[in-house]
């Protein structure tokens, strides 16, 4: 079977996906794609149209409500530099970092609606370019042919300490430490137990566990992977 040239790199929130990722397209020459960035955007642009998202099923009123949404808007992945997300005209790129956009991104992104629009998006992204794709369901639902496939992990605790040191050196200091641990924990138990493309590695994914591991073995590592498998592509 043909392989995409492809990095899926999948793995919890706070893994480290996103800091790796941008590394090895830098070194490797790829596109670069977030696409925790998307959710978060769409969660952002969601936020007051009323629907409630922790239903676990959403009604089909809400569901055209949602369509529409997506039909009258555009969304923009890096349109420029220096703009990561885009709204129509709005750049997102800051918003979508705050707190409570993190914990909608994760209810939203149990809705099939929802996923099935993202998961267009971003393939459209990629056509048939070589790209590394941070997230959840790369390597299992959106490129299962991709050349290359890691799962990062890393402790609940470590990947919440990075998280706090991340929003305090933002300046955001009203989260402490046990409150962004619960939410990492909650999170993780929504992304494994979705019905729609679950957070879990691929089965014929390398697990990557970067407790005790620095950023640039990491890199190097997913990078020794590529050279190695790019040849058979
Ligand atoms: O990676 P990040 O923490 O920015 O993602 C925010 C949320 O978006 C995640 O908690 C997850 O619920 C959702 N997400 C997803 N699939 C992806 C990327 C993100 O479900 N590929």
């Amino acid at each position: 079977m043909k392989k995409d040239q492809v990095i899926a790199l999948d793995g919890p929130s706070g893994s480290g996906k996103s800091t790796v990722a941008k590394l090895v397209a830098q070194e490797l020459n790829l596109i670069y794609i977030d696409t925790g960035a998307m959710f978060r955007a769409v969660a952002y642009a969601l936020q007051h149209t009323g629907i409630e998202f922790t239903k676990s099923k959403l009604d089909p009123a809400d569901e055209q409500k949602i369509q529409d949404f997506f039909h009258h808007h555009r969304f923009q992945f890096a349109p420029q530099p220096g703009v990561l997300v885009q709204l129509d005209n709005l750049n997102l790129t800051d918003v979508i970092r705050e707190h409570h956009v993190s914990r909608l991104a994760s209810q939203i992104s149990k809705h099939k609606v929802i996923r099935d629009f993202l998961a267009h998006w971003q393939r459209s992204i990629v056509e048939d370019r070589p790209a590394i794709l941070d997230g959840r369901d790369i390597g299992t639902v959106i490129f299962p042919n991709a050349v290359v496939k890691v799962f990062l992990t890393a402790s609940a605790e470590e990947r919440a300490l990075r998280r706090f040191e991340e929003l305090k050196a933002r300046g955001q200091t009203e989260h402490d430490f046990q409150s962004i641990l619960k939410d990492i924990k909650e999170r993780d138990h929504e992304d494994m137990t979705r019905e729609s493309a679950p957070l879990k590695r691929a089965v014929d994914g390398l697990e990557l566990d970067s407790t005790g591991k620095t950023i640039p073995e990491m890199v190097q590592f997913i990078v020794n992977l590529w050279n190695e498998r790019k040849g058979s592509l």
